[in-house]
Parts: structure tokens; sequence; C-alpha cells
């Protein structure tokens, strides 16, 4: 018996986001903040659709570049952090880690829906805003998503997200 399937996969030069961040480590320690250049990669599986392809290369690369950019030179802040509190003001928002302080301009900033601002977990995010947008916008369903956040030189994380029982 034979079986096949189909997936596309980009990495474009503008999938990129510079963003600064601090993560909680070892039982509620936190990293000074600091910054990296992050890339992003990101594969589609599914069926062929009548054009014959799983996705076009455009859109998804459109749709990702967009992901990107709500990231880029942004403090990416962790939401669900036990011990990192985040305060939204009017123009304001304020980190707390104990008597540590982070105080920055609303739109200099985001807050992610994560525990931590973990390439793991940031590849997760990008993996749902990049699936919520390929269903609204292009009425494409994936088999399985595969997002990768390298976070520096040959220091990677990856997420794969499937539908129904986890495929081989
Ligand atoms: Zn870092």
């Amino acid at each position: 018996m034979a079986s096949e399937r189909w997936s596309v996969r980009v990495a474009k030069d503008d999938a990129v986001f510079a963003a600064a961040h601090f993560i909680t480590y070892g039982g509620g320690q936190c990293e000074p903040i600091h910054g990296h250049n992050y890339r992003v990669w990101v594969e589609v599986w599914g069926e062929l659709d009548e054009n014959h392809y799983v996705v076009d290369f455009i859109s998804l690369k459109q749709l990702l570049v967009e992901i990107t950019r709500q990231l880029n030179h942004r403090l990416l802040l962790p939401r669900d952090n036990p011990w990192i509190q985040v305060q939204e003001r009017e123009h304001e928002v304020e980190a707390r880690f104990g008597g540590r302080r982070w105080v920055v301009p609303r739109g200099e900033c985001v807050i992610l829906p994560v525990s931590n601002t973990t390439a793991e977990l940031l590849a997760k995010w990008i993996a749902s805003q990049v699936r919520q947008r390929l269903g609204e916008r292009l009425g494409v369903e994936p088999d399985r998503l595969v997002v990768e956040v390298e976070e520096n030189v040959g220091q990677r994380a990856r997420y794969e997200w499937f539908r129904g029982e986890r495929q081989v």
C-alpha cells in the first residue's frame, strides 16, 4: 500500500522580527531584558486544491510577514506568567517582576497569551495566527502545521500542530 501527501514551506527574508524579551526560568528567576533577531519558518501540510497546490506561496508569505510585523521592534510580554505581572494602562504598559519594573509605551510592546516568551511558545502562538488566517482568509484547513522560530543562529524551536490524531 502506498500513500502520499504534500506540504509547502516558506521562510522569507522578510519573515523576521527584532524584538526584546525576558523569560522566567528555574522556578521564579528572570532574565534581564535583551533582544534577538528572530527568523520564522512555516510549513503547511494538506490536500491539493483545484489549482493543485496546498496553499499558494504568495498568500502564505503575506500572512507570515503580517504576523511577524506585529512583533517587530517590540518588547514581547507574557500575559500568563505567574511571576511577571503585566498591567495595561491607557498609554503605557507596566511589567513587574519582584522589585523590578519595566514601563513601555503601549505601541512599543505586545502582550502575548503565553506563559513565557520562549521561542517554543512564540512558535506556538505564530502557528495559531497562521492557522486562523489560513482558514478565515484562504479557506485552507491544514492537516498539519509546523512553525520554527530561530532565536539565534543555530538555536531554533519547532512547534507542530496536527488535525485529529497525531500523524507520524
Ligand atoms: Zn532571549
